[in-house]
C-alpha cells in the first residue's frame, strides 16, 4: 500500500492471482466482483467469480457414498469479460507483458494499467477502470481505454456475459455439485442492449443480467448462444490516439423487491444508466458519505490496512443490504468458502456496526427473526424448546452445517460435528442486547428482540438438565468455538459436557432475558408473555438454571470443558519440529491416524471469548452469581495456560487474544492485534483469503481500535470508556454513533480523553470513566485526565 489508500499491485504473478482478486474486489452490499481481469476465465490461476448478496442455491452431491446437501452461495453468470485484438490478432487472454492494479479505497474504484503486445509486435496501452455503483447497486461499470501505440488500423473488442459459470473456487469442494443454473435466456435488442438470463436449478432464484457496450463510432454486432451472449464493436484506431469503451451492466434477481421482472428491470436500468463518470461521481459522493461515518484516525503505521478492512466491510454490507433479508456470511461476499454461508461471525462485525452503523445492525437482527421459526423448529427437531440458532445457516434459517468433510492431508472425509456449536444462539441474543444498549431503540426490543432473546433463553433452560450428584445444572453434548474437541476421546457420540463459554453464555443470556422483560412497558410485556406461553413457573426455571449452570475448573483455571484436564499434553516441541504450521493441528493428526481430541490443544480462542465479550469485572460478577468465587487472578491464570495450547487456526483467535491481552501485556496484545489486522493482506492463513475475506476478523480488528484500546462499553445506560493505548498508538480519534446522536467524537491520547457532541435535540450522555461520570449534553465538550 503506497499510501494508506491505496492497495497496488506491480506485474502478475500467478501463485498471488486469487488473493489479489479478492482483496481487489469491489462491491456495494448488494453485489460484490472479485477483481479478475476482464479477459480471464476460471482456470485454476483466475476465478472471476460475482457474488448476490443472499443468493442461494441448492444441490446434491454423492461423497464418499453419501448423498449430501449443500446450499451454495451461487457464482453468478459473469459480467466482467472483455477482450480486444488488433484485427487479424488473436483475442487477448493475458497475461500482459506489464501491468499495474490499483485500488482506490477512497472512491471505490479499481484501475488497470497494462501494455500488451501481440504476436505481430503490436503494442497496445490499455487502462481500466472499474466499480461496482455504491449510488445504485445494481449497476456494475467498467471502462477501458485503448491507446495503440505503435499501429493503426482496425481494433476488435468483445465484452460478454457469460452464464457458463460453476462453483469452483475451492479445490477441497470439488467432489460436490458446481452447477447451478439449469437454463438460460439471452439475445441482443434493437436497442442494442445484451442480456442474458438465468434460472437456479434448486431453488427459485432467477438472475437477469443487461449490458449497454459503447465506444464511438463503433460497429456493434452480436454473438449469442445457450448462455453466452456478446458484444462485437468494430473501430478504427490511430497509432498514439486513445480508444474508450464503456460497458455498464445491469443485475436484477428474482429476490428483489420493487420490480416487474428482473429482466425488465435490468433492461430499463441499463439503458438509462449515464456514462462511466458520471456513475464514478455519484458512486465517489456515497463513499464520501461510507467514510465519514467511519471515521476512524489512528495514529500508527496501519492505516492502509485498517481502510482495507472496513472497505470489504463496507462492500459486504451496506445500506443496499438491509431489506435484502441476509446475515453476514463469514467470508465476505468475495468467494465460496464455507459456502457463503453465515455462522457466529456477525459478533465480530455487530459490535463495531452498533456504534457506526446501527440501521445495519438492525438489518442482521431481523434477518435473524425472521428466521426464529426455523430456530424454533431446529429446537423441536432435537427435542427441546425455545430456539435453536443453526451453526450454519443461509437462505432459510436451516442448519445448513456440512455433514463431511474432506481432510486434505488424508484425502479422507470425516464426519463434522460442527453443528453442536450452540452457543451460536447466545451471541445472536448478545447482539440483540448490545444493540439495545447502543442504541435505546426500545421499539425494536419490545418487539423482534425481546422475542428472539426470550425464545433463545427458553431453549438454554430446556437445554439443561439437573445432575443430583452435582447439585448443578449440566449442558451436555455440545461444542465450544474451538472446533477442535468434538467428542471426549474413544467416545462413541460427539459433543462434550459443560463447555464454559456455552454455559456462561447460557446464564447470562437467562439474566438478560429477565431484564429484557423489566425494561419492556408493563402491557408489552403482558403481550409477550402470553404470546409466547411464559408463566411464572418457567420464569422461575430460567433463574434456577441461570443461577445453578456447572461451571469446570482445574488447577485455577476456568476448563474449557468437563473433564478437559484429563487430556493428555501434546509433545509441542516435537510437533513444532515436524510441522513448521501447526495452525491445521486437527488435520496433521487425523492424517497421522491419532485424534486432536486427546489432546489439550485448541483450535482458537474458547473460554477466553468471555474476556472477549465481558469486562473482567461483568466476568467476575457472572461466576459470583453462579456461585463461583473467582479471584483478580482468574483471567491471567486461563489466559497463560490456554495461550500455550492454542494454534490459531481461526483468523478470529488472534482478534480473542489481542482484546484478553489488552490488560496483562500490551505488548503481546499489539502483536496479535497487528497479526489481525493484516491477515487478510498477507493471506496470513496461507491460501485462504483467496476463497474469501474473513470478515469476523477484519470488523474485530477495526473494533480493538475502536473498543478495546479505548476500554469503550456500552451498558447500563452509560458510555464507559477505559483507554489503554499501546506504546506504539499516539493518539485515537473517533466519530460514533450512540443512542440517536449522529457526532460523538472521541479523542483518546496518553494523559486524556475528550468527548464532545455535536449539536443536536437529543438527550445528553452519560460519560463513566474510571470512577468519574459526567453528563455531556448537544454542543458541549468534556475533557478527562487520566
Ligand atoms: C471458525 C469459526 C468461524 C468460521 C467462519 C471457522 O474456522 O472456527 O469460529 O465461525 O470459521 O469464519
Amino acid at each position: 500500500m503506497p499510501d494508506p489508500w491505496t492497495l497496488r499491485y506491480r506485474g502478475f504473478d500467478p501463485a498471488e492471482e486469487g488473493l489479489r482478486e479478492v482483496l481487489c474486489a469491489v462491491g456495494n452490499g448488494y453485489v460484490v466482483s472479485r477483481g479478475a481481469a476482464p479477459e480471464a476465465a476460471a482456470d485454476g490461476v483466475h476465478y472471476p467469480g460475482t457474488y448476490l448478496a443472499g443468493c442461494y442455491d441448492r444441490a446434491e452431491s454423492t461423497v464418499a457414498g453419501r448423498v449430501v446437501t449443500n446450499e451454495d452461495l451461487v457464482n453468478c453468470p459473469n459480467w466482467l469479460p472483455l477482450t480486444f485484438r488488433p484485427v487479424g490478432g488473436a483475442w487477448f487472454a493475458g497475461p500482459p507483458a506489464e501491468q499495474t492494479v490499483e485500488l482506490d479505497l477512497r472512491r471505490g474504484l479499481l484501475t488497470r494499467a497494462a501494455l500488451v503486445v501481440d504476436g505481430q509486435g503490436r503494442r497496445t496501452r490499455l487502462v481500466q477502470r472499474r466499480l461496482a455503483s455504491q449510488a445504485r447497486p445494481h449497476l456494475l461499470a467498467l471502462e477501458s481505454t485503448f491507446t495503440p501505440e505503435n499501429w493503426s488500423g482496425v481494433l476488435e473488442v468483445r465484452s460478454a456475459l457469460d452464464g457458463d459459470v460453476a462453483n469452483t473456487g475451492v479445490a477441497r469442494y470439488g467432489g460436490l455439485a458446481e452447477r447451478h443454473f439449469a437454463s438460460f435466456g439471452q439475445g441482443m435488442e434493437g436497442d442494442g442492449l445484451l442480456w442474458l438470463e438465468a434460472a437456479a436449478a434448486g431453488s427459485p432464484l432467477r438472475i437477469a443480467l443487461c449490458a449497454r457496450t459503447r465506444a464511438h463510432r463503433a460497429e456493434v454486432t452480436a454473438e449469442c448462444r445457450d448462455g453466452w451472449a456478446a458484444h462485437v464493436l468494430t473501430v478504427q484506431v490511430q497509432r498514439g490516439l486513445p480508444v474508450t469503451v464503456e460497458k455498464t451492466v445491469a443485475l436484477h434477481t428474482s429476490r428483489d423487491r420493487a420490480i416487474g421482472t428482473p429482466l425488465h428491470a435490468s433492461r430499463l436500468l441499463a439503458a438509462e444508466a449515464g456514462s462511466f463518470d458520471d456513475l464514478l461521481a455519484e458512486h465517489t459522493i456515497r463513499w464520501a458519505e461510507l467514510w465519514r461515518r467511519c471515521r476512524i484516525e489512528a495514529d500508527f503505521d496501519g492505516t492502509g490496512p485498517l481502510h482495507l478492512n472496513l472497505f470489504h466491510l463496507l462492500q459486504t454490507y451496506s445500506e443496499h443490504s438491509i431489506d435484502l433479508d441476509v446475515g453476514v456470511p463469514a467470508r465476505g461476499l468475495h468467494g465460496e468458502a464455507y459456502r457463503g454461508h453465515v455462522f457466529w461471525d456477525e459478533l465480530f462485525v455487530l459490535r463495531l456496526l452498533n456504534l457506526r452503523f446501527p440501521e445495519l445492525a438492525r438489518a442482521v437482527l431481523r434477518y435473524r427473526h425472521r428466521r426464529l421459526d426455523a430456530a424454533r423448529q431446529e429446537a423441536h427437531r432435537v427435542g427441546l424448546r425455545g430456539a435453536m440458532y443453526p451453526w450454519q445457516s443461509a437462505s432459510d434459517g436451516r442448519e445448513e452445517s456440512q455433514q463431511l468433510h474432506l481432510n486434505p492431508l488424508s484425502g479422507r472425509w470425516l464426519p463434522d460435528h460442527s453443528h453442536l456449536q450452540r452457543h451460536v444462539g447466545s451471541a445472536v441474543a448478545y447482539n440483540v442486547w448490545q444493540y439495545y444498549q447502543a442504541t435505546g431503540d426500545r421499539d425494536f426490543l419490545a418487539s423482534a428482540g425481546a422475542e428472539t432473546l426470550l425464545e433463545i433463553a427458553r431453549f438454554w433452560s430446556s437445554a439443561a438438565s439437573y445432575d443430583r450428584g452435582r447439585g448443578r445444572w449440566s449442558i451436555r453434548g455440545v461444542l465450544g468455538p474451538d472446533e477442535y474437541h468434538d467428542a471426549y476421546p474413544g467416545a462413541d457420540r460427539p459433543g462434550l459436557d459443560d463447555n464454559a463459554y456455552t454455559n456462561l453464555l447460557a446464564s447470562w443470556v437467562l439474566a438478560r432475558a429477565q431484564d429484557t422483560l423489566d425494561v419492556l412497558p408493563g402491557y408489552r410485556r403482558e403481550e409477550l408473555l402470553e404470546r409466547l406461553s411464559l408463566d411464572a413457573l418457567e420464569l422461575d426455571r430460567w433463574q434456577e438454571v441461570g443461577r445453578h449452570l456447572h461451571i469446570p475448573f482445574h488447577e485455577g483455571v476456568l476448563s474449557q470443558f468437563d473433564g478437559y484436564q484429563q487430556l493428555a499434553e501434546l509433545d509441542w516441541a516435537a510437533y513444532r519440529r515436524r510441522y513448521p504450521d501447526l495452525r491445521r493441528l486437527d488435520r496433521i493428526l487425523e492424517a497421522e491416524g491419532d485424534s486432536v481430541n486427546r489432546y489439550k490443544a485448541s483450535k482458537q480462542a474458547d473460554t477466553l471469548m468471555l474476556w472477549y465479550l465481558f469486562s473482567a469485572r461483568e466476568v467476575r460478577d457472572l461466576l459470583r452469581r453462579l456461585g463461583y468465587p473467582a479471584g483478580h487472578e482468574l483471567l491471567r491464570r486461563t489466559t497463560d495456560y490456554y495461550l500455550r495450547r492454542t494454534v490459531h487456526g481461526s483468523t478470529l483467535s488472534s482478534v480473542v487474544h489481542a482484546w484478553v491481552l489488552t490488560r496483562s501485556d500490551r505488548r503481546a496484545s499489539w502483536r496479535y492485534f497487528r497479526d489481525t489486522l493484516a491477515a487478510d493482506l498477507r493471506d496470513s492463513q496461507r491460501g485462504t483469503t483467496a476463497e474469501g475475506v474473513h470478515l469476523g476478523a477484519m470488523a474485530g480488528a477495526v473494533d480493538l481500535l475502536q473498543r478495546c484500546y479505548t476500554g469503550l462499553e456500552v451498558r447500563e445506560d452509560a458510555l464507559w470508556l477505559d483507554p489503554r493505548l499501546p506504546s506504539a498508538l499516539g493518539r485515537l480519534d473517533l466519530d460514533l454513533r450512540y443512542r440517536g446522536h449522529w457526532g460523538l467524537a472521541i479523542t483518546v491520547d496518553r494523559r486524556t480523553v475528550t468527548v464532545s457532541l455535536r449539536e443536536d435535540r437529543q438527550e445528553p450522555v452519560l460519560i463513566r470513566l474510571r470512577g468519574t461520570q459526567a453528563v455531556i449534553r448537544p454542543g458541549e465538550a468534556r475533557r478527562f485526565h487520566l
